[in-house]
C-alpha cells in the first residue's frame, strides 16, 4: 500500500493565481449576510427632518412621536342604524314593547334623556343618547306604530356601541418616529386634525455608469457599442424607492474621468452608486480610484450574479459600485443598496418579506456561493406557492428580470434543489 508521502507528485511550473469566477472556494469574497452587515454598520441614518403638508408626506419617514391630541371616536357611538336604550330594558324571556322618543343623527345628537321603557332612533355615528348604552340594529325591530315598537330577547348589554377612545385614546402614542407614512397613516393623523408633520430628509442618491462602449439613447452605436442600460434601471429602482435621484450620466473608463465624476457625486450626495469596471479588466479603474479618493471597505461577495460588488466611503459618502451586468446591477441594488437605503432614510431595518414555494424543477447550484436565480412565483388553487426559474440565468440576460417576479434564494449551504423542494424565494412586490 502507498503512504501519502509517497504518491508521486507531479511538478508544474508555478503560475500567477488570480480568482476568478470560475473558482470553487474564494478566499477573498465574503458572505451575503456579512456584506449585509457591515453595510449596515457603516451608515449613520438620516436626522434633518422638514415639515409637510399630511398629503405630501405619504411614504416618508416620520420624524417626530405623534401623540393623540384626541380620543377617537370623540365620542360614544352606534355602530349600527337601530334602537338605542338601556341594557336594564333588555328583556330576558319574552318580547317588550318600549316608546321611542326621538332620533339621533350623525352629527345631531338627541338632547333628551332616555329613561325607563323608552328608546331613541338611532342612527350609525351618532352619539349615543344620556340613559342609553345598547343599540339593536334596525332589522332585529318590529315597528307598531309612529312611537311604539317591539324588541325580541337574545341581546347582550353595550351591543353596537363604539365607545369613545376606542381606537386612539387621548395622549396615546400612535406613530414613532422612524414610521413610513402609509395610507392609513394619512387617515388616522387627519382623524386626529393634525395637517403637518415633521419628516425626515430624503436620502440624496447620485449615479452613473461607467464604461466606454456605453451610448445614452438618441446616440448611434458604432462597432461594439451598446446602450447604457443600467442607468435606467437603477433610475426605476431607486424612483420607487422614494429617495431624490441625481443622474450623473456616463463616464468614460479613464481615472482622470473618473477622479471628476466622484468628486462631483460625492459633494451632492448621501449615496453614489456606479455600475461597470469593477472587476479585473485593465479597463476597471473604479477600485483603484475609490482607495485613492476615498476608502474601500469590501470588493467581493460569495454571490452570483454580483460578485464584484465594491462597497466603501467617498468623502461623507457611501459609495456603492455596481457591477457592469445589468441583472448583477438589479441583484446587487435590491440585495444590498435597498436594505442600506432604507436604513440610512429611517433607521429601521427592514427584513425582507420570503416565501417558501415548491420547486417545479431542478435548480443547481454551487454551495459556499448565494446564488439569486430569476424565479416566477405563482400561487395555486389551495393557495400553495410553486415556482420555476425563468429560463437563461446569465447576468447579462436583463429579460431574466422582466418575466420574473421573484428572487429564489439558494444560500451558501444548498448544493442545489429537486424538483418538489421546497425554496425560499423573495417576491418582488414586497422589495419596496
Ligand atoms: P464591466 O463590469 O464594466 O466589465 O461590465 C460588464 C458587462 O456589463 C459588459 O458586457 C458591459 O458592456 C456591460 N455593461 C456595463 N455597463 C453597462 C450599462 N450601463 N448598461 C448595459 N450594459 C452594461
Ligand atoms: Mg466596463
Amino acid at each position: 500500500m502507498l503512504k501519502l508521502k509517497e504518491i508521486p507528485v507531479m511538478q508544474t511550473e508555478k503560475l500567477p493565481v488570480q480568482d476568478s469566477c470560475a473558482d470553487a472556494v474564494d478566499h477573498q469574497s465574503i458572505r451575503v449576510a456579512e456584506a449585509r452587515r457591515r453595510i449596515l454598520s457603516a451608515i449613520t441614518p438620516i436626522s434633518d427632518y422638514e415639515k409637510l403638508a399630511l398629503r405630501d408626506a405619504l411614504g416618508r419617514i416620520l420624524a417626530q412621536d405623534i401623540i393623540s391630541p384626541l380620543n377617537v371616536p370623540s365620542h360614544t357611538n352606534s355602530a349600527m342604524d337601530g334602537i338605542a336604550l338601556s341594557s336594564e330594558d333588555l328583556p330576558a324571556t319574552q318580547s317588550r314593547v318600549l316608546e321611542m322618543i326621538g332620533t339621533a343623527y350623525a352629527g345631531v345628537p338627541f338632547k333628551g334623556e332616555c329613561r325607563a321603557g323608552q328608546c331613541v332612533r338611532i342612527m350609525t355615528g351618532a352619539p349615543m343618547p344620556t340613559g342609553t348604552d345598547t343599540v339593536i340594529m334596525q332589522e332585529q325591530i318590529e315597528f307598531l306604530t309612529a312611537d311604539k315598537l317591539r324588541i325580541g330577547i337574545a341581546h347582550r348589554p353595550g351591543q353596537n356601541v363604539r365607545q369613545v377612545g376606542e381606537d386612539i385614546g387621548q395622549g396615546t402614542s400612535v406613530l414613532r418616529v422612524g414610521r413610513q407614512i402609509m395610507p392609513a397613516d394619512l387617515g388616522i393623523l387627519a382623524s386626529l386634525g393634525i395637517g403637518e408633520i415633521l419628516v425626515r430628509r430624503r436620502p440624496r442618491v447620485a449615479f452613473f455608469s461607467t464604461g466606454d462602449e456605453l451610448r445614452s439613447i438618441g446616440e448611434t452605436l458604432g462597432e461594439g457599442d451598446i446602450y447604457d442600460s443600467n442607468r435606467y434601471s437603477l433610475y426605476g429602482m431607486l424612483s420607487r424607492l422614494g429617495v431624490e435621484v441625481l443622474d450623473l450620466g456616463v463616464v468614460q473608463d479613464k481615472p482622470e474621468a473618473l477622479r471628476n465624476a466622484f468628486r462631483h457625486a460625492a459633494a451632492m450626495a448621501d449615496v453614489v452608486i456606479t455600475s461597470g469596471g469593477v472587476s479585473v479588466g485593465d479597463a476597471d479603474y473604479i477600485k483603484p480610484v475609490l482607495s485613492e479618493l476615498g476608502e474601500i471597505a469590501f470588493w467581493k461577495i460569495a454571490m452570483k450574479p454580483g460578485r464584484p460588488l465594491t462597497f466603501g466611503k467617498l468623502g461623507q459618502a457611501h459609495f456603492f459600485g455596481l457591477p457592469g451586468n445589468p441583472v448583477a446591477v438589479m441583484v446587487t441594488f435590491y440585495q444590498f443598496v435597498l436594505p442600506a437605503l432604507q436604513y440610512l432614510a429611517s433607521g429601521e431595518i427592514k427584513k425582507p418579506l420570503t416565501l417558501r414555494a415548491i420547486c417545479t424543477a431542478p435548480l443547481y447550484n454551487r454551495p459556499g456561493r448565494f446564488e439569486f436565480q430569476r424565479g416566477v412565483l405563482a400561487q395555486g388553487e389551495d393557495g400553495g406557492f410553486t415556482v420555476s426559474k425563468t429560463g437563461k440565468q446569465g447576468s447579462g440576460i436583463l429579460t431574466s428580470m422582466s418575466h420574473a417576479n421573484c428572487f429564489i434564494l439558494l444560500d451558501e449551504d444548498c448544493a442545489g434543489v429537486q424538483a418538489g423542494d421546497s425554496v425560499i424565494v423573495q417576491p418582488f412586490e414586497a422589495l419596496v
